[in-house]
């Protein structure tokens, strides 16, 4: 098992099935341009095998589908029939939830019962000028009917402001109501966001700042999450949980376990380094060929982790996804 001197290892694995999206939110793509798949992506193939080497090579134990938008891909079917045997605890899945409805069967026919989607607004108007794609009713009648077969569902919010600060609450008494667990995402500097610090730094929203928002409607504790986790989990008793990804405020870098594996075969050890390791040629190579070199460059991914905080990172969210 390669582990740093803090400790870390990878466990957490995050497979950017593709580049391309349907929306493009504000925070994530500078230009607004949607559904665009990278020229050289993997096949569904070739990523089963990255992820069959990299449960080997770095113990990695759990695995979230991720993108650009995972349900848009035509690898998705292949890559979850790949998957669903190589024996990882988990497997779970990040989407914007535009195509949920459509997909719902696929899912649950492959064993996903874990999705967390993005949903920055319940207004209309404002999810259309931040998402900049898609519609709102659409992945509100998707939820219920996930939840309806059973997905244990977790909300993303960004909080951004000027933009949906006034959807906090809302959005989170809607999660409250509907049994859903929301997750605020304090806003990351990457991709454009790195190179324009004062577009940042107006609509960066703090984790203090969210805490007394919601301190004024809800009393709240903190509660237990697991030691590598990204969000600080609080309670609010008798009704439910939420949690808060603190990158900027608490940061968590200490206890990073994740990886990451992009559409084009790259991997990623940091989403704050610029350094990315190039996988896909090995990915053709037998087992006994690839593992070594893979464990060459899993042990400069780890050493790309930061010791401490996330300072930011030049690369677009959506290539290596959340
Ligand atoms: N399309 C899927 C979705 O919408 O969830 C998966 C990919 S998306 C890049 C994953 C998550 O990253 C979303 O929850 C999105 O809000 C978040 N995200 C993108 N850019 C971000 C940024 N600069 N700061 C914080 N979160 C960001």
């Amino acid at each position: 098992m390669i582990v740093d001197r803090q400790g870390r290892r990878f466990r957490n694995l995050r497979v950017s099935l593709t580049a391309a999206c349907n929306y493009a939110c504000t925070y994530c793509v500078p230009d607004g341009k949607r559904l665009v798949a990278a020229q050289d992506e993997l096949s569904a193939e070739a990523m089963v095998r990255g992820v069959g080497y990299l449960i080997e090579a770095a113990g990695i134990e759990r695995l979230r589908i991720t993108g650009g938008e995972p349900l848009v891909s035509p690898k998705l079917e292949a890559f979850l029939r790949g998957v669903s045997p190589l024996g990882l605890a988990d497997i779970s899945l990040t989407s914007n939830g535009q195509l949920l409805s459509r997909k719902l069967p696929l899912l649950l026919e492959s064993g996903i019962r874990r999705l967390n989607v993005s949903l920055d607004t319940l207004d209309p108007v404002a999810f259309r000028s931040i998402a900049r794609g898609g519609d709102l009713p659409t992945v509100l009648a998707g939820l219920d009917e996930a939840q309806a077969a059973g997905m244990r569902i977790k909300l993303n919010m960004v909080p951004l402001r000027g933009q949906n600060l006034d959807q906090v609450l809302p959005l989170l008494d809607y999660c409250l109501e509907h049994g859903f667990e929301l997750r605020f995402i304090e806003l990351m500097r990457m991709g454009h966001l790195a190179r324009d610090g004062n577009g940042f730094q107006r609509q960066f929203v703090g984790m203090p700042e969210l805490l007394a928002m919601i301190g004024e409607h809800y009393d709240y504790a903190q509660a237990d999450a697991p030691v590598d986790a990204t969000a600080l989990r609080y309670e609010i008793p008798g009704q439910g949980f939420f949690g808060v990804i603190a990158n900027e405020s608490v940061p968590f870098c200490r206890t990073c376990s994740r990886l990451r594996l992009s559409s084009t075969g790259w991997l990623h050890g940091c989403l704050s380094s610029s350094n990315r390791h190039y996988v896909g040629d090995l990915l053709d190579k037998p087992r006994h060929q690839a593992l070594p070199a893979l464990q060459g460059l899993l042990v400069k991914a780890l050493g790309d982790k930061q010791e401490v905080a996330f300072s930011g990172g030049v690369t677009v969210m959506k290539i290596i996804g959340g």
